[in-house]
């Protein structure tokens, strides 16, 4: 039974307005997860756990010691009369200033682009539990059960105490009352079914509850009680197993439980892509429990998120969430728990960065990950590419920072490739390769339509070369670093001089070349804006023309990125190459021997110039100029 008008104590009630923005959250979480009623109590157990968790760590960090564990308690209260819910947790609790900044607005920094995201995907708010879970719907699914809601709650170490209530429409009361002991009691009216509602659960019920908290919450550390029985048989009965997840044998673990332990963890709507779990015994104790992802988390390249999600533990008491010391930052999307058997409980931050030990955990479990990834990769290939597809610029983030598993890692990335539609790995283009070639051959490009049509290709396809596409903005970085695989060098096709002559061949274009020098000379001469040499292409077998970039120069992608970033960099000079078989050439060639031609020839340099930039995806130096060329030359002028 829950008795009557236990704080009552108030003194001046505040009425404030929440945030635009959560009252508009507000309504799309209940809206939407009202068909997943059973979640608020989900989300109540977790936060009361987070609040006893933190309590501990406060504690033990104040004090030297440890908590009592008997204090640390989460009670269920029911009294199905009146429709009363209430979740009491002995935790940490909440100053006032909290209670505002916490409940009364949504503080999470993902709250402005979750709702972006939602408007940009146009879809209506039933259809938003995929971008809700993602963004974790917390304290406010109460209101998918409750009309109102009210929170009373005393922070540890401070006298007094707060209650804020609300109808879930719009504003909410806060008022100063009195509590005997720091923690929280959360207490919600709840709905009442409507006529004919047949799915309707009722959460007063004992049955009910047992169930809901066994399927979401069973692995608890902390004791959630509830009275149960009739007349005298009434006693306090714990309704979840608190065995930690990762404490128990691998394989006696079902799916489920890790699904719900991996939502408990991230608050994603989905199961896990990847469960990893293993004990490590020797030296070095501990026991890790990781997930992958199926989808990428909307703050993972949010510049202010933590650069973890693992948590730490010791000997299975919470020390730390966020701990950055347990992986590499490449590895953040990767939620999960390390509980070491070794650390002292009151390690902190600063310790843990000087800490052997930690090195050495973080390396295995970079390992191990990889290693899950690479066997899906091999098995589940569409699976696989699902999940390259969402964190493939992460994972490449690895490719560019970590020196020891580089190459490990660059094992992992996919390649769209000249060889055909499926993407391509780099050990498996290596494994394509004739013979005779020596290097492997990449091509940078702002999109791939455009690196399919690059006149670069011609010749390399024309040799049964393969060449594989990089479109990711952030692969030009990875080139800087990822210089050579299986002890091949990794060339940019469109960088230095194309070595593909093949013999006998080299002597006849350098022939040509001598011949077509005073061309040469014109056409640069022309093009001094813009070019700096013209010469005799390798790489051409159709095209007439085509620019390429110094061995050290940035490629035009990382050029253009560059500067609209804010870089003012000088206009590169490139270099022209010409296909000396073209007819294209020796029409050029005419045309620069006769000095009535002059201007046309003027055109036409100008014109190559700028097909040359429009076939590698690239603009005309001047645009508007180059189409009047183009009409011109169409009409036959
Ligand atoms: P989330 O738990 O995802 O951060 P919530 O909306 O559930 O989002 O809660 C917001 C914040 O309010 C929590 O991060 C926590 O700081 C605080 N809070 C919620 N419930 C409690 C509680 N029972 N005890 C202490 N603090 C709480």
């Amino acid at each position: 039974m829950i008795p009557e008008g236990e704080h009552d104590v108030t003194s001046t009630v505040e009425k404030a307005a929440f945030q635009a923005e959560t009252k508009e959250i507000l309504d799309l979480v209940i809206h939407s997860l009202y068909t997943h009623p059973a979640i608020f109590l989900r989300e109540l157990i977790s936060n009361a756990s987070d609040a006893l968790d933190k309590l501990r760590l406060e504690t033990l960090r104040r004090t030297g010691t440890p908590i009592d564990d008997g204090l640390l308690r989460i009670r269920l209260e029911a009294d199905p009369a009146r429709r009363l819910f209430r979740v009491v947790d002995t935790g940490i609790g909440m100053s006032r200033q909290e209670v505002i900044d916490n409940i009364g607005t949504i503080a999470r920094s993902g709250t402005r682009r979750f709702l972006e995201a939602l408007r940009e995907s146009g879809e209506a708010p039933a259809a938003a539990p995929e971008l809700i879970g993602q963004f974790g719907v917390g304290f406010y699914s109460s209101f998918i059960v409750a009309d109102l809601v009210t929170l009373e709650t005393r922070r540890a170490g401070e006298p007094g105490a707060t209650r804020w209530t609300s109808d879930g429409k719009g504003e909410y009361t806060i008022e100063e009352i009195e509590r005997a002991a720091p923690g929280t009691t959360v207490t919600l009216h709840l709905r009442s079914p409507e006529p004919g509602d047949e799915d309707f659960q009722d959460f007063t019920q004992e049955a009910v509850l047992r169930d809901v908290v066994k399927r979401y919450s069973d692995f608890i550390e902390y004791p959630v009680e509830m009275e149960v029985g009739e007349g005298d048989g009434r006693r306090l009965a714990v309704l979840n197993s608190r065995k930690p997840l990762w404490t128990r044998p691998k394989d006696e673990i079902a799916e489920s439980e890790h699904s719900e332990f991996y939502r408990h963890l991230t608050h994603d709507w989905h199961d896990p892509l990847e469960t990893i779990h293993f004990r490590a015994e020797g030296a070095l104790e501990y026991t890790a429990l990781l997930y992958v992802p199926k989808e990428r988390p909307l703050d993972v390249f949010d510049p202010h998120r933590a650069a973890s999600r693992v948590q730490l533990y010791v000997k299975r008491v919470f020390v730390m969430a966020n701990c950055e010391d347990l992986v590499p930052p490449w590895l953040r999307f990767v939620p999960g728990v390390v509980d070491s058997a070794d650390l002292p409980l009151n390690i902190s931050r600063e310790t843990l960065q000087h800490n052997r030990q930690m090195g050495q955990i973080r390396k295995r479990l970079t390992t191990k990950v990889i290693e899950t990834l690479a066997a899906r990769r091999d098995a589940k290939r569409a699976d696989y590419r699902e999940f390259w597809r969402s964190f493939g610029p992460v994972v490449k983030e690895g490719i560019y920072y970590d020196d020891e598993k580089r190459t490990a890692i660059a094992e992992l990335a996919l390649f769209a490739s000249t060889a055909g539609e499926a993407d391509t790995t780099l050990a498996e283009y290596v494994g394509r390769m004739p013979v005779k070639q020596k290097e492997i051959y990449v091509l940078l490009a702002p999109a791939l339509e455009t690196a399919r049509r690059s006149p670069h290709l011609e010749a390399y396809r024309a040799r049964g070369y393969e060449v594989l596409f990089l479109t990711d903005p952030v692969d030009e970085f990875v080139l800087q670093r990822l210089t050579e695989y299986g002890g091949r060098r990794i060339r940019q096709i469109d960088k230095g001089e194309a070595d593909l002559d093949a013999e006998g061949e080299e002597a006849k274009r350098a022939a040509r070349a001598t011949e077509l020098a005073p061309l040469f000379e014109s056409i640069r001469k022309e093009l001094a804006d813009h070019v700096e040499s013209v010469r005799s292409s390798a790489r051409l077998t159709e095209s007439p023309a085509c620019l390429v970039s110094g061995e050290h120069d940035l490629s035009p992608q990382m050029r253009r990125l560059l500067s609209e970033g804010g870089r003012d960099l000088p206009a590169p000079k490139r270099i022209l190459e010409l296909n000396v078989a073209h007819p294209l050439v020796e029409r050029l060639r005419a045309l620069n021997e006769n000095d009535a031609d002059h201007a046309r020839f003027a055109d036409c340099c100008e014109l190559l110039l700028g097909q040359a930039l429009v076939a590698e995806g690239s603009p005309p130096p001047n645009p508007a100029r180059f189409a009047r060329l183009v009409v011109a030359l169409l009409a036959g002028e």
